[in-house]
Formats: C-alpha cells, structure tokens, sequence
C-alpha cells in the first residue's frame, strides 16, 4: 500500500500536536510505522488520504457499533445544527436521551451527562467518595478508566496496598488513595479490603476489561464482587463506557444480571460525538450538585449536537431486537475462522470474547488478568498487525485494544478478514 500522503501529513502534524496525535495510542508507538491519515469512512470501511480502504475492527475505539455515517445518526446531528450548536441552557433532548438510557440500562434512576469517557469515571469516583464519605478506591491493574489522576497508577510488587502514578504529574498524594486489585481475583480484593478497614468507598471496574485486550470475568467473579461490596459498605461501580449499549441494551448489568451501583457511559452512548454519562438510583444522584454537595459540571455538558446523535443511536439499538444476537453470531463467526486458521499453522493464542468484543493474544495461556496479558508476544503482534493492514484489515495498533465488531460489517468481511489472517499467519 501506498502511504504517501499518510506519510506527510503525519510529518506536518508532528510540528505542532505533540507525536502528532490527540491521543497516544494513535501514534503506532507499540506496533511501529507510521499512523494512518483517515479521510472518510462509510459502514464497514474506513478511506485514508492515499485512497487505501480498509476493513475497521476498530470502529473510533468503540463507539460506531452501527458502521460509519450511520445514517440515522448522520441527519440527526445535521438537523439539529442547523439551529444552533450549544445554548448552555437546559434543552428537551437532554431529557429524551436520559429517559430512553434510563429505560434501556437496569437499576438506574438519574442519569448525568458529560463530554468523554474519562469525565464520567472521574466523577462517578467523586461522587461516591462524596457519598460515602470516605476516601479510598480500589481499581484493577490493566483496567482503564480514563486519563484523570486517581487512575494513572500502576501495580508495584506482590501485595500491594498503595500504588505508585505511573504518570509523572500524579502527585503521591493521589496516588495512595489508590488501591490496585488483580483483575479476577477476589482473594486479592478481600485482601485489600480487609487492611483497609472502613476506608475504601468505592470498587470501579470494567464489568468485561477490554483495555488489556478483551478479558471476560471469570464466573462468579463480579457476584463476588458485589457480595463484598455490600458486606463493607463499598460503592460497585462499572465502568461501561467500552461495554455499555455494547453488549446488551443493559450492557454488563443486563448480560450477567449484577446490579451496580452507578455506572459510567462513553463511545457508544454519543454515537461518535463526545459523549460520557455517570448514573445511579436517586438515592446517590441526589447528592449530585444541584440537589446536594457533589460538584460537577461542564459548560458543553448535553449540548444538542451530542445528545441528537446518541439519542439517535440508542433509539436504534433499542427497536432492533435482534442487534445483540447478530453482533454477538458475527463475532463468533470471526472467531471460529481466526482460531481455525491459527491451529493450523500451529500459532500459539488464545481467543478472548464477549458480545461484539474479542482479541487474539499471542500467548498459550490463559488471558485472565493484566499479567498474563502482558505474556503475549508483542513482536508476533506487530508482523500481525502491519499483515493486517496490508492485506486491508485495520485491527487496534496496540496487542492490549480489543477488536470492535460493527453491525455494518457482512459475512464477506469477515471472510476477507479471515483470510487475511491466513495470508498473514504464513508470515509469523
Ligand atoms: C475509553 C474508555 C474510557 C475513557 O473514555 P474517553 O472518552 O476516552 O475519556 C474509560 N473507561 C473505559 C472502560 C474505556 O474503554
């Protein structure tokens, strides 16, 4: 493939965005390469600026689960630009989109909208602090919530009580309020929680982890979870900016029926615009400012742009009944024709996948935590993912991103991709 103008325009973007990208992972830092300019996209099919189309398992991280320039979503947004972008006042979309997200998502009664992913964990965390009246976290090695300081800290060794930021500019301070869990270990949860006595007000974490790779929870791991919440007065809070509206209508609440105590909402929830949302029963959304002592606020927060588009997206989602199964026979499909492949070259990985998420890790083993993740062979990865996309397939340019199975893609698709995986695997 020619990458000519890809090539340039990354050059010129360098001098004046730093890494010339807006977030880092664009970069191709892990795979290595030069990212790729994105000119348009339609349905299944991302363009760049030399023309090359490609297949996109990517899908913006998360969000397009319906294609590109879904129609619906497209005119909505249109539509509503005509009449003015943002009035800072209160307007009757904001409670359209709040009513159907409520209807759609189990066990919440309020729901609060902001502008991205991160915006909703960071305020999901305050407001439980704020409502609990205690200081204390507990988050999950590999799991993401967003770039706010309190999750920007990394495991130190063995049992671990306080983190230390794997940020320079997360002061300590922040960061030993911090406690880190290994993802699917609940002996390690009542570990911490047990030195940490009446200190912890919540447990955040991603109900299926997708940032290390796709890692499902282990059965009966998040009932567990949830026992010992409530044993110790400790918020659960999900975190389903990835697997909201993803994998169910009720996304992880509904697939594995466990109620959270609030829980966060990004990508699919804003239909590709710049969405995040926190919610909860009325009891704890009370305590939101406003009606109680919880700050939080956004000058962009709801505005009309936004909630046209994710009410347009969640309508659909909500009247296709059969969205989920579809996703979910897709991404099996993609699975069985992937591992097939991968046996018979004799390519050690594992599979991981739920709903319309899944991932090849480069590793025999089990895939079930951030370390085992990290036993995968990067440098397989790379000459799978650079196959990849030679062969038109954009898969994540990272071994720790889930893959994301969109609605627009056809049984054609995959079978291009799964052959892709053949030519590909030859190389490995
Ligand atoms: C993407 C993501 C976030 C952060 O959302 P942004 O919109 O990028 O700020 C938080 N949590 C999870 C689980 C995510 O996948």
């Amino acid at each position: 493939m020619n990458y000519t103008r890809s090539s340039a325009l990354f050059t010129q973007a360098e001098q004046v965005i730093p890494g010339g990208v807006n977030s880092p992972v664009r970069a191709f830092k892990a795979v290595g390469g030069t990212p790729i300019f994105i000119k348009e996209a339609k349905g299944a099919y991302l363009i760049d600026e030399d023309h090359n189309q490609y297949i996109d398992y990517i899908n913006s991280w998360g969000p397009m689960i319906l294609g590109h320039a879904f129609k619906p979503v497209v005119d909505a947004v249109v539509e509503k630009t005509k009449k003015g972008t943002s009035f800072g006042t209160p307007t009757e979309i904001e409670t359209q989109i709040a009513e159907l997200a409520i209807s759609m998502v189990p066990h919440i009664d309020m729901i609060r909208f902001v502008n991205s992913g991160t915006e909703a964990c960071m305020s999901a965390v305050r407001l439980a602090r704020g409502f609990t009246g205690k200081d204390k976290i507990v988050k999950f090695a590999g799991c993401y919530h967003g770039h706010s300081d309190s999750f920007l800290i990394q495991a130190g060794s063995g049992a671990v009580t306080f983190g230390s930021p794997n940020s320079p500019g997360v002061t300590q301070g922040t960061a030993k309020d911090t406690l880190l869990a290994r993802y699917n270990s609940i002996e390690h949860v009542e570990q911490i929680i047990a030195s940490n006595k009446n200190e912890i007000a919540c447990i955040i974490i991603e109900p299926v982890a997708g940032n290390m790779g796709c890692i499902p929870p282990l059965k009966g791991f998040l009932n567990q979870l949830r026992d010992l919440c409530d044993a110790n007065n400790i918020l659960l809070i999900f975190d389903e900016v990835m697997t909201g509206f993803r994998l169910a209508k009720g996304g992880a609440q509904e697939l594995y029926n466990i109620k959270a105590d609030i829980v966060c909402f990004g990508k699919v929830i804003g239909g590709g615009l710049p969405v995040g949302a926190f919610a909860a029963n009325k009891d704890i959304m009370s305590y939101l400012a406003p009606l109680g002592p919880v700050y939080q606020a956004g000058t962009l927060s709801g505005n009309p742009l936004a909630m046209a588009a994710g009410l347009a997206m969640l309508q659909e989602l909500n009247k296709d009944t059969k969205i989920y199964k579809r996703l979910e026979e897709k991404t099996e499909f993609l699975h069985n024709g992937i591992a097939k492949v991968l046996n018979e070259m004799n390519i050690m990985h594992t599979i991981n996948r739920v709903g319309s998420m899944i991932s090849v890790h480069f590793s025999e083993d089990d895939v079930v935590d951030f370390e085992s993740a990290t036993k995968g062979n990067n440098e397989t990865f790379k000459k799978f993912f650079h196959g990849l996309l030679n062969e038109g397939v954009y898969i994540a340019p990272s071994a720790f991103e889930t893959w994301f199975v969109s609605d627009a893609l056809t049984y054609q698709d995959l079978d291009h991709t799964i052959k892709a995986v053949k030519k590909v695997a030859s190389t490995l």
